[in-house]
């Protein structure tokens, strides 16, 4: 449920805090610009929203919205007594060891970069320095974060599963020296709050999007979470998978696109198929920022640069990608090593998505508003 109230009246708004915890809710507020805040109750809110012609009655509530679709917390539509209102985006912050905050949602791209999983010091190192000198080369460090899978979950019990808790104290490393803040993968909802004190950002994998004792044990944490949609989820089953996180309070969820399985790239010729329409339906569906993975619908580092490129065109909120430090390092990776792009190639995608940002979303942009389509 969203309530408008007037700003200023505190009574009100702690009256609506403490109904909310009776709950098990918690709110969030928005200060606009406006006469207006706007208090977000954030969980499952069926409950909370049988006092509705309570809250309604407090003084400077000037409007009470209960959200229709069937994803309460994360729906960008929802109706109130004066018909539909289209909530605004959400931007997710991560703040950095550096004192930068990442803003994920704001319209300009947040580059999460780095090894599929941290397997030496000096590969982890060397990419997180790399990231960050191209951070400070165009003046994006503010839009930097790093990424490794210290867990990772492998389809061969037989294969390398990452390095576990070293893996993590190389991540901690790495922002250490750099003040990049760290993304990284949970598996076990048991460890997700050993991982949560040392990760910036957590993610869940693909292969996890439907285990939903891990997207509440996430949801429970206070870090933002990057869930990645299921090979073969449709959008109702990824929408609800991060209703499964915001249900527990959490709303910070980034959703992202890593491409589908199918028979057809059986051919050999990518890894999953990337599917840009479902980036553009979650955009419009859902107030969540959206990401692309370019890495793992490609599975070859040559076709790593067309499919981030080719996301820009769907507006995504950012990118995920694998990298690597030298190509020396390449026969030497344990997982993911024929995706990882080379650090100086990324750098140059950066350039041509900062390219993008300056002179081809305006014209996107303007289109679009004038087909009144919700960017
Ligand atoms: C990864 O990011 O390394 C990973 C395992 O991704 P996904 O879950 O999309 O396969
Ligand atoms: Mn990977």
């Amino acid at each position: 449920m969203i309530i408008e109230v007037e700003k200023g009246r505190r009574a009100t708004i702690e009256q609506i805090r403490d109904l909310a915890a009776r709950f098990g809710n918690r709110v969030e507020i928005t200060e606009g610009d406006g006469f207006y805040c706007t208090v977000h109750v954030i969980g499952d809110t069926r409950e909370f929203a049988t006092r509705e012609g309570y809250i309604r009655d407090l003084p400077g509530v000037r409007k009470a919205f209960r959200i229709e679709s069937d994803h309460k917390n994360i729906a960008r539509v929802a109706r109130g007594e004066g018909g539909l209102v289209r909530r605004p985006r959400r931007v997710v912050e991560v703040p950095g060891l550096d004192g930068k905050v990442r803003r994920i949602g704001t319209g300009k791209h947040v580059f999460i970069v780095g090894p599929d999983s941290p397997q030496t010091m000096e590969q982890t190192l060397a990419i997180a320095r790399a990231a960050r000198s191209i951070g400070e080369r165009y003046g994006i460090l503010d839009r930097m974060i790093l990424r490794g899978g210290a867990f990772k979950p492998r389809t061969r019990p037989t294969d390398w599963r990452g390095l576990g808790m070293q893996g993590i104290a190389m991540l901690d490393a790495a922002r250490e020296e750099t003040g990049l803040p760290y993304a990284t993968e949970v598996m076990d909802h048991n460890l997700a709050p050993e991982i949560a004190e040392h990760a910036d950002m957590l993610q869940i994998g693909t292969r996890n999007a439907q285990n939903f004792d891990l997207l509440e044990a996430v949801g429970r944490l206070p870090r933002p979470v990057i869930l990645k949609r299921g090979f073969g989820n449709e959008a109702n089953e990824w929408f609800f998978a991060a209703e499964y996180v915001a249900n527990q309070g959490n709303l910070d969820i980034v959703l992202c696109e890593r491409g589908m399985k199918t028979l057809f790239t059986k051919g050999g010729y990518c890894r999953n198929q990337p599917d840009f329409n479902a980036i553009t339906h979650a955009r419009k569906t859902t107030i969540l920022p959206v990401i692309f993975d370019p890495s793992h619908v490609a599975g070859d580092h040559r076709i790593v640069p067309e499919n981030l490129v080719a996301s820009l065109g769907h507006l995504v909120d950012g990118t995920i990608t694998e990298t690597l430090h030298d190509e020396a390092f390449r026969k030497e990776q344990l997982c993911d090593a024929g995706q990882a792009l080379l650090m100086d190639h990324y750098a140059r995608v950066v350039e041509a998505v900062l390219a993008f940002e300056e002179h081809v979303r305006p014209h996107l942009e303007a289109v679009l508003a004038d087909l009144d389509v919700p960017v």
